[in-house]
């Protein structure tokens, strides 16, 4: 059985998230998505909420079945998370160039910490080659409808947020 771990802060979850993870199901038999706790991170959700919106995303989703992907929440070093669950995959998607150079820098290391830790990278899908939750998060903020980026219910959830913002 084939497991790896999808990091990240997912705050919010967008349509690009959930495509990556439709497309590390191909590659994987079973997803841990890890949504990241990182108290010195301001995060426009706090990560209970990412977490539920998570799950509740996943469900809704059309080409996914939930029972192969768990929903957690994580704090401190990454590697010294997936020891703990023995899984030895970091999954991550690449878009633009920019992601590269991070991304490469994270996966060595990853790899220095714990060198039996590998880091797949998938392509982002086309339509959501652009999208990002930092994007998303600033266009909503100012009253953006972001409709077609985000899956239905944090398109709720930001709503709501701007409400009472
Ligand atoms: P982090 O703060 O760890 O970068 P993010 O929530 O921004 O957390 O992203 C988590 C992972 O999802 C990263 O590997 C990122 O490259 C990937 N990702 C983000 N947006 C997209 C997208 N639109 N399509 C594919 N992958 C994406």
């Amino acid at each position: 059985m084939s497991k790896a771990i999808y990091p990240g802060s997912f705050d919010p979850i967008t349509l690009g998230h959930l495509s990556l993870i439709r497309a590390g199901l191909v590659v994987f038999d079973e997803l841990v998505v890890a949504v990241l706790h990182n108290p010195k991170k301001n995060t426009l959700f706090t990560v209970e909420e990412r977490v539920e919106m998570m799950r509740d995303a996943i469900a809704e989703y059309k080409g996914i079945d939930e029972t192969k992907v768990k929903v957690e929440s994580f704090d401190g070093l990454l590697v010294d998370y997936a020891e703990r669950l023995n899984i030895h995959a970091i999954l991550r998607g690449l878009r633009a160039v920019a992601d590269f150079e991070y991304e490469l820098q994270m996966a060595n290391m990853n790899r220095h910490l714990d060198n039996s830790m590998e880091t797949v990278f998938i392509m982002a899908q086309d339509d959501f080659f652009y999208v990002s939750s930092n994007l998303v998060k600033e266009a909503a903020m100012l009253g953006a409808n972001v409709k077609g980026l985000v899956p239905p219910n944090v398109l709720k959830e930001l709503r709501a947020k701007v409400k009472t913002s």
